[in-house]
């Protein structure tokens, strides 16, 4: 009621309906882990624009990346016209893409997030194959627009929009703390592959023909559930045989995340598509679609749109991806991932609420439970997502900002930057352990 200008905190309220997280604060300024309100109090952020921000807040080479290019007077908006930035960043992305498919690949610049490389990776499949049917994933996560909303495997984003995507097929993932088997992880990972496998094979099943599948190695908003190897190179056998091109997310598994340039390099299998977002913008928005080229069937202008390829991202992207590579990032993280994990599970030995610690790499996910719950066949406990977020609010007053997820945000996720130290981790899980003590009480 006061005029055209909203108070600050009703203007925060509007503004959170967008995600559904309560800080009471305003930002300033960032660097590496850490940010900063303006009330200069600072948080160690493990949320990093949800993995975005491999290098953390403002690293200086992605800074001096985009000064040097607004400093060159290089066009900085040219649709799809090549730039040396343009083709610098193409290079590296082909350089890090492991063989076979580094010298099959094509790539596509799409619309800047990573639902539109997921938008453009669906068209690409469709018009390759002729085929209309997509297979996706229970619990996985490709995006809020239209044709990635269809895909996603989530009801609670979809369930209030009527007319999603026809001809989406979802099938079990591997989530082994409550696998849709009922059984433990590995068996239910074997059982699951064989479903699919007997799903594809069936002629009566009526989706034989796939234009096809999409996946995440590792789900991340669906609450950071890895998925075995053995089961992803069971995928890629399965679908070679069916001739249903394998697609694989890597929007925020991507660029040294999981402990690996790319997630599907743990299981060794080769994608016919790999979609790229956040991190390979340096924390600006851009997003490609990788493929094999016996899926290039798109003429020039098959797929267009004014925002491709914004040459200040490319510029900071490159920035990330060469010293990604050039500093063992990946290595990195899968060292501290894997030690992060295990001060976690010390949590979970002191705490009752912690039904199960998983991730790979520095994308790792704590799942609240009640303890005091019924268990399942399996001997999980319920969800408890009123418990995650007082955990998350006691971290927010610790200094600590983290993010839930999982299909009754439940799930509390950390992602820090890739440059996080191992005593910023040991921070961190004490900032957790006390907020995990304090809600329990
Ligand atoms: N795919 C995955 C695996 C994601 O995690 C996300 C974003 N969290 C998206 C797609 C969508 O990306 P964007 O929000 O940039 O549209």
């Amino acid at each position: 009621g006061n005029g055209p200008y909203l108070d600050s905190q009703r203007r925060r309220e509007s503004n959170a309906r967008t995600y559904p997280r309560k800080i009471p604060a305003a930002f300033v300024s960032a660097s590496g882990l850490r940010v900063k309100d303006a009330d200069g109090k600072t948080y160690m952020d493990c949320l990093q624009g949800a993995g975005t921000l491999a290098l953390g807040h403002n690293h200086p080479v992605v800074l001096e990346a985009m000064q040097d290019v607004l400093a060159s007077g290089l066009p900085l908006h040219t649709l799809d016209l090549t730039t040396p930035v343009k083709e610098k960043f193409v290079d590296e992305v082909f350089s890090l893409l492991p063989a076979p498919l580094a010298g099959r690949a094509k790539i596509q610049f799409c619309g800047p997030s990573g639902a539109d490389a997921v938008e453009a990776a669906v068209k690409l499949v469709k018009t390759a194959t002729g085929r209309r049917t997509m297979f996706s994933f229970h619990g996985g996560y490709h995006g809020m627009t239209h044709g990635a909303l269809g895909l996603t495997g989530n009801l609670g984003p979809k369930r209030r929009v009527p007319g999603l995507m026809a001809d989406v097929h979802f099938l079990p993932y591997p989530y082994s703390y409550r696998c849709p088997f009922g059984v433990g992880s590995a068996e239910g990972a074997r059982i699951g592959s064989q479903f699919i496998e007997r799903l594809l094979d069936d002629p009566e099943s009526g989706i034989v023909e796939g234009a096809g599948m999409i996946v995440e190695a590792v789900q991340g908003e669906g609450g950071v559930i890895p998925s075995p190897d053995e089961w992803m190179r069971e995928l890629r056998r399965i679908t070679a045989k069916s001739g249903v091109p394998l697609m694989l997310d890597e929007v925020q598994t991507g660029i040294g995340r999981t402990g690996a340039m790319f997630a599907f390099e743990h299981s060794g299998i080769t994608p016919d598509v790999v979609i790229l977002s956040k991190a390979i913008g340096g924390g600006l928005p851009l997003a490609v679609v990788v493929y094999d080229e016996a899926l290039d069937v798109w003429e020039p202008g098959s797929h267009a749109g004014t925002f491709r390829g914004n040459q200040l991202a490319m510029a900071a992207g490159t920035a990330v991806l060469r010293y990604v590579r050039e500093n063992g990032l990946a290595d990195h993280a899968a060292v501290l991932g894997a030690g992060m994990m295990e001060r976690l599970r010390r949590v979970q030995a002191d705490a009752g609420c912690i039904g199960d610690v998983r991730g790979r790499g520095l994308m790792i996910g704590v799942e609240i439970v009640d303890p005091h719950g019924a268990r399942d066949s399996l001997g999980s406990y319920p969800a408890h997502p009123a418990l995650a977020k007082a955990i998350q609010q006691g971290c927010l007053r610790r200094g600590l900002i983290l993010e839930l997820g999982g299909r009754h945000g439940s799930v509390v996720r950390f992602l820090p930057p890739l440059i996080v130290t191992d005593e910023e981790l040991e921070a961190i899980a004490e900032i957790f352990y006390d907020a995990v003590r304090e809600a329990e009480r």
